[in-house]
């Protein structure tokens, strides 16, 4: 496929790309495009499920590190990277931490992986970390730099862009999305990719209780184009929007005042 030379998911967490975008992920594998993941942390803070084998931190990194690398073989990813960063334990009353890096380190290393790669496109967290993880803030800033600044002719999108009509805690307020892609035909994948991640099945479940992984499978999934910018209401024209177009995305109608 020469429209799209490659695709560069980069997630603060093992299970991020899952259950972000792993319907469009197998989707443009499926497609032939080449999908890899960047990790940013060893996902040691979260929470163990209850997963006997990963009652400590230093187990539970070793466990997530495994689910991931299942998660992206059920997901046809072709290449995971990790960073390494400690994943800060959760606070009491389950505060959530950015993790300790220099800031100007983590770009660097971003932007060379981006370069390294040769990837298009990139797509990582949203500018509101989706639910506010500031792990997540902290990647979503780090990429965008890491591309203006460094690659300035990749694609970058934002997962959890918000999608007026559907209601989802995830959604990053400030992102609007330019679409949103319904991944039922992928969703086996994105369901095989979620049970991998054995550690967070409860936490998958816990939040809406829900009953099984499968209910908790977000079928649509949604992209905001953070660079090069898109002016306000125009709908980005790039081979990653185009690609997502074929496969059923629609762009959601934001109305505003004086409409
Ligand atoms: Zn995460």
């Amino acid at each position: 496929m020469s429209d799209l030379r490659g695709v560069l998911f980069v997630g603060a967490h093992p299970d991020d790309e899952t259950v972000m975008a792993g319907g469009t992920l197998a989707m443009l594998g499926a497609q032939g495009v080449p999908v890899t993941v960047l990790c940013a942390t060893d996902g040691r803070g979260g929470e163990s499920g209850g997963v006997a084998e990963a009652s400590t931190p230093e187990a539970l990194a070793a466990v997530r590190q495994e689910e991931l690398r299942c998660a992206a073989g059920a997901l046809g990813i072709d290449g995971l990277t990790w960073l390494g960063y400690e994943d800060p334990v959760m606070g009491p009353d389950e505060e959530l931490f950015g993790f300790a890096a220099d800031e100007a380190a983590l770009i660097a290393q971003v932007a060379g992986h981006i370069l390294d790669k040769g990837v298009s496109v990139v797509i990582s967290h949203g500018t509101d970390g989706e639910y506010g993880h500031p792990a997540h803030v902290q990647v979503h800033r780090a990429v965008a730099r890491a591309v203006r600044e460094q690659a300035p002719d990749v694609l970058f999108y934002s997962v959890g862009a918000l999608v007026p009509e559907i209601e989802d805690r995830l959604w990053n307020a400030s992102d609007p999305a330019h679409l949103a892609l319904d991944i039922t035909p992928w969703v086996e994948a994105k369901h095989a990719a979620m049970l991998c991640h054995r550690t967070q099945h409860a936490l998958f479940k816990r939040r809406r209780k829900l009953a099984t992984v499968r209910e908790a499978i977000r079928t649509v999934e949604s992209f905001r184009r953070q660079w090069p910018p898109v002016d306000g209401r125009a709908a980005p024209d790039d081979p990653f929007a185009a690609r997502l177009r074929s496969a059923g995305a629609w762009q959601p109608r934001f109305h505003e005042a004086g409409e």
